[in-house]
């Protein structure tokens, strides 16, 4: 199947490691052209270089929970290839943690880096796609916003609040030729997987969580807006 994103630019978040490279390589291996940006500037060269040997790509050292940082990672996008057609959103974790255990810092920080600073990169990106017509956004959340994981309260809180926002957003964005997806990954073998020490049964492989966001953002997705798509091996219990 032909994902139609050939010659696309991709702006993938969080990219140096675990989901987010995954997704970027695939995209990479698809075609499109790509950026990146994690916080680690050895683990970002390594990416970038991987990336490299399928497509050009761009990788910006950043902190993407800065609120600034969305801005800059837009600008570098169109400075470097001229246009943005594919945002992936894609944020570290935030720690562990049962519902009244976690205290109002906590909440915060976890609700800026996995609400807002996806709200900030659609927000930056958005008037790029509108302009050509053609838009695919993806933002990669958890498994925990169908079923809420006991032991991490602040992403259950903070995700839920992003999917609310999201599915209200997709609504909006239909008609100008831009989907909106969540990809909600259950357990997968990262870094972030061995930090919290929590896999929930068998795990998944990274690279093909990395193929269905590339799905998510092809031409023939053009449907498909407003979705959670689980990647989660028929874990989670629930039918909504
Ligand atoms: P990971 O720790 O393996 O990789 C995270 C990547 O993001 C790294 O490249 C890191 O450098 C980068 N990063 C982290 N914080 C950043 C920041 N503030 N600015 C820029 N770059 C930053 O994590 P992962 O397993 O790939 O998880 C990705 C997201 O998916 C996380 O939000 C995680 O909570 C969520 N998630 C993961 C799983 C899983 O099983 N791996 C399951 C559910 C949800």
């Amino acid at each position: 199947m032909d994902l139609g994103v050939t010659g696309r630019v991709a702006l993938v978040t969080a990219a140096s490691k675990g989901l987010g490279r995954a997704s970027a390589v695939a995209l990479a291996q698809e075609g499109a052209k790509v950026v990146i940006c994690a916080r680690g500037a050895e683990a970002l060269a390594d990416a970038e270089a991987e990336l490299g040997s399928y497509t050009e790509a761009l990788a910006v050292p950043a902190d993407v929970t800065d609120p600034a940082v969305p801005a800059s990672l837009v600008a570098a996008a169109v400075e470097r290839f001229g246009r943005l057609d594919i945002v992936v959103a894609n944020a570290g974790g935030p720690p562990a943690g049962r519902s009244l255990d976690v205290d109002d810092a906590q909440l915060e920080a976890a609700v800026n880096a996995n609400l807002l600073t996806s709200v900030r990169l659609v927000r930056e990106a958005v008037p790029h796609l509108r302009q050509q017509g053609w838009g695919r956004i993806c933002l990669i959340t958890s498994s925990s916003i169908k079923q809420p994981i006991p032991t991490l309260a602040l992403s259950n809180t903070a995700r839920t609040g992003l999917w609310a926002w999201a599915k209200t957003a997709a609504g909006d964005l239909f008609d100008d030729g831009i989907t909106l997806n969540l990809a909600c990954p259950g357990s997968h073998a990262t870094e972030r997987m061995k930090a919290i020490a929590l896999p929930r049964g068998p795990l998944g492989d990274p690279a093909d969580f990395g193929r269905v966001v590339a799905f998510l953002c092809s031409e023939p997705a053009k449907f498909i807006s407003g979705s959670t798509v689980l990647v989660d091996g028929a874990h989670s219990v629930g039918l909504v």
